[in-house]
């Protein structure tokens, strides 16, 4: 890595006194940690910092420090010298209102993120796929500009890699961010503690959908493919929030022979989320741009405001195209 490598985003965050930091809908661990951490280095610096999310904070992020300074966007964003997008690959992923999209001006100065399909929107952009979380960028950057790096910063950097990288186990995971991880253990994020946070805190509700989405687990092609499917009605009955899907998809994955397990999420008014996810043969992120979709090469999404039930069976079908070419 060049030494300048974060110059510029360095200087424009350095420049500004008042930020807005953005990250996208359906908001996980990594679009917390990573505006949370940045937020907070800012914060100690006695910068003024807001941090919006469409959906504001969920519940399974409760645990994060300083969790409260998470708000839901307004319809009209306070003036602030500076507009920062964080782990989010497209505009349209802000979740912005109307009020507020690119055609009217929304004005985005640094688009700093992962993805590999990230749009490039924005007036600059820091995008690094190299890289298996934002928070993995926020780190080396925090590092690189000597800002302030307290415990609780550290916990929330953490928790965007450890679980945008699944606990140091997908592709992505390099020693570089082995090395972050132990700079933010060292400055105080509680590994066992967070870990606990994460995947032993769950609602029961939560784990009555995963066993339903479970039950409803369908093999084909000798279990190469696996997919699974919720309703609206699955999630009333069983008194589960959107939220509570995060892990469904990854479950489709453990058998051995499984290459890509998809998991449905049908919305009101026939809406539809596709998630899909790849131990590595399929780059599941072309198959889902082809839907209009993105995300990683081992994990990607899609989402259908309109015509869920039948756009279920074109991507069903175009899953399947890849075990019978
Ligand atoms: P998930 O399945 O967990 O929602 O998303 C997996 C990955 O795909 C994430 O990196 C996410 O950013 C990306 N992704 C999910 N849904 C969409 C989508 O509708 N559009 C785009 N461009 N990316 C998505
Ligand atoms: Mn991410």
């Amino acid at each position: 890595m060049h030494a300048d490598h974060y110059s510029d985003l360095i200087a424009a965050l350095q420049r500004a006194n008042s930020i807005i930091l953005l990250s996208h809908i359906r908001p996980d661990g990594d679009a917390y940690g990573s505006t949370l951490g940045l937020g907070l280095s800012l914060i100690a610096q006695g910068k003024q910092v807001r941090i919006f999310n469409r959906d504001g904070l969920n519940n399974l992020y409760h645990f994060l420090p300083r969790a409260e300074l998470i708000e839901k966007t307004p319809e009209q964003l306070p003036p602030a010298d500076l507009i920062v997008a964080l782990d989010t690959s497209t505009e349209d992923r802000l979740g912005l209102a109307d009020s507020l999209k690119p055609a009217v001006g929304v004005p985005i100065d640094w688009n700093v993120d992962h993805h590999v399909s990230n749009t490039l929107y924005g007036k600059n952009q820091f995008i690094d796929p190299s890289q298996p979380a934002t928070a993995s960028i926020i780190t080396d950057l925090i590092a690189e500009a000597r800002w302030p790096l307290t415990a609780e910063i550290a916990a929330s950097l953490y928790v965007g890699i450890m679980t945008d990288t699944g606990s140091f186990r997908y592709r992505g995971t390099s020693p570089r961010t082995f090395d972050q991880a132990s700079l933010l253990v060292s400055k105080g994020a509680d590994p066992a503690e967070l870990a606990k946070h994460c995947y032993q805190s769950i609602s029961l509700p939560r784990f009555k959908l995963m066993q339903h989405a479970l039950a409803g687990l369908q093999f084909e092609f000798d279990g190469a493919l696996a997919h699974t499917t919720l309703t609206v009605k699955d999630f009333t009955e069983l008194g589960a929030l959107p939220e509570d899907t995060e892990g469904i998809v990854e479950a489709g994955l453990t058998v051995s022979g499984t290459e890509l397990s998809a998991f449905f999420e049908l919305k009101p008014n026939d809406g539809l989320k596709v998630s899909l996810r790849s131990k590595g043969r399929i780059n599941v992120s072309e198959l889902a741009q082809e839907f209009g979709g993105g995300g990683h090469p081992g994990a990607a999404g899609i989402g259908f405001k309109t015509n869920g039930t039948a756009s279920r069976e074109l991507v069903l079908a175009r899953l399947r195209k890849e075990f019978t070419k």
